[in-house]
């Protein structure tokens, strides 16, 4: 039998990290059981649903490079075939209908509070209609089994079972004649011929539920995998308050999708020791049963490590496309200056988003208006004899080379009988604006020789301006 997964998202927010890590698994799973995903936006609580979290969840799937084989299947557009199974579970006596008023079912709830007892449909409408004879407006109940147990053997956690005394009869379809959530799953994951649902543990009290309806229907009933929910580092649901939660969150500080994936495959589930895995690894190694049972903590110094490894690890050329999204984000065109990649090399080691690279690319592609306050102090009248030197000698190099460079800031030194530093920092300032940088002949060499004299003299005249 084909293996089939499936990833059903409510668009009710973004894309966020459990539920991208839902996804990672049951893609995952789909791909190492050679198996196929089916993509299914669960759309039906029209008023919680937006258009802007259906693309955001797109986008955030597309940005993590997972992709999906069937789908996407809206459920607001399969209101018909839920309607018509509705009309057959009604024939078929396995769902009826039901009259009970609000007002009923208040007080029932509110009789059973008082007695200490669980609130619970006492299933008149089950048994006859004669209470209810005039009464036109009705919702569709399941029939649920009133004795025996559900037993499921969780592929994560193990068999789990569930009495059917505590289950009600599950309303199916409401007064005004819409589906609900748990009947329209069960009808999607039948159809969609799913053999594996692997959800949040938070659904965990639905799957009895919706084996029961499964059965009803002569449908297979899937396996059930629920994945343990993620904390946050201190032990509580993961929230906003933990931080971006979003995963385009991600994308927008700096984080590489193969670093959020790594990061996200470890959390709850391992192999070993082992940290860093490529795709195509985890896509060879992920099993259920290596799957965590107990909660994750989120840890953010730890992606962070994860995304500088990969920002080293990964080729430039790699590096540099997801590059050129930061640097538009940050009005930075990369149309006159040194090859991207070149600055990739250059920064990978020292910056750990890329959007930290991306600001410290600035000054190689556009000229600045301004020093910085802490480089401003390098720039003095003792400094203007260094720089006044070291000018005349890149405006005379014959090649520009990053050795040339070094050799003509070496010997503007020695002629001058100060040290390095003494023509390097005020340099520094006078070319990038401020006074921390990556080696200064390499990076004069990339911001090339017309901006370099450009800024010395912009540094120089700063210098005639405020002595
Ligand atoms: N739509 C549900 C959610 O976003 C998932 C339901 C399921 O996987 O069965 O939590």
């Amino acid at each position: 039998m084909k293996i089939k997964t499936r990833f059903a998202p409510s668009p009710t927010g973004y894309l966020h990290v459990g539920s991208a890590r839902t996804l990672l698994y049951s893609w995952l799973f789909a791909r190492n059981q050679g198996g196929e995903l089916v993509l299914r936006i669960e759309d039906t609580d029209l008023e919680r649903s937006t258009q802007p979290a259906i693309e955001s969840i797109m986008d955030g799937i597309n940005w993590l490079n997972l992709d999906w084989d069937e789908g996407p299947y809206f459920q607001t557009k399969r209101f018909d075939r839920y309607n018509a199974v509705i009309d057959n579970m009604l024939a078929r006596g396995t769902a009826y209908k039901c009259y009970c008023s609000k007002e009923r079912l208040k007080s029932l709830r509110e009789e059973q509070i008082s007695r200490g007892e669980k609130p619970r449909y006492d299933c008149r409408c089950r048994k006859s209609h004669e209470h209810h004879a005039d009464n036109k407006s009705y919702v569709v109940r399941f029939r649920n089994p009133q004795k025996g147990l559900v037993i499921f053997n969780d592929l994560i956690r193990g068999p789990i079972q569930f009495s059917n005394q505590e289950l009600d009869d599950l309303i199916i379809c409401r007064t005004d004649g819409s589906p609900t959530y748990n009947f329209c799953v069960v009808v999607d994951d039948f159809d969609m011929a799913i053999t594996h649902v692997i959800r949040g543990e938070d659904h965990i009290n639905n799957t009895p539920r919706q084996i029961n309806i499964l059965k009803a229907l002569g449908a297979p009933v899937p396996n059930y995998a629920h994945v343990s929910m993620i904390l946050g580092d201190d032990g509580k649901k993961l929230s906003k308050r933990h931080g971006a939660v979003g995963i385009m969150q991600y994308r927008d500080d700096g984080f590489l999708p193969e670093a959020l994936i790594n990061y996200l495959v470890r959390l709850g589930w391992s192999h070993g020791d082992q940290e860093i895995f490529s795709v195509e690894r985890m896509k060879n190694l992920f099993s259920l049963d290596a799957v965590n049972k107990s909660a994750s903590a989120f840890n953010k110094e730890k992606l962070l490590w994860m995304n500088h490894y990969y920002i080293k690890q990964l080729p430039a050329e790699y590096v540099a496309k997801h590059l050129v999204w930061h640097l538009d984000q940050q009005g930075i065109s990369t149309c006159n200056g040194p090859k991207l990649e070149d600055l990739v090399n250059l920064f990978r080691n020292r910056c750990k988003t890329l959007k930290e690279i991306a600001s410290s690319c600035r000054y190689f592609y556009q000229d600045f208006i301004k020093f910085d306050d802490v480089a401003k102090k390098y720039l003095h009248p003792v400094a203007a004899k260094s720089l006044n030197a070291v000018r005349g000698k890149l405006a005379t190099l014959s090649e520009w080379t990053i050795v040339s460079l070094h050799t003509a800031i070496e010997q503007t030194a020695k002629e001058l009988n100060v040290s390095m530093d003494k023509v390097g920092m005020p340099l520094r300032v006078a070319v990038t604006g401020a006074s921390q940088s990556p080696a200064l002949d390499i990076i004069v060499y990339f911001i090339g020789q017309s901006r370099s004299l450009a800024r010395i003299d912009m540094a120089l005249a700063f210098i005639n301006r405020t002595q």
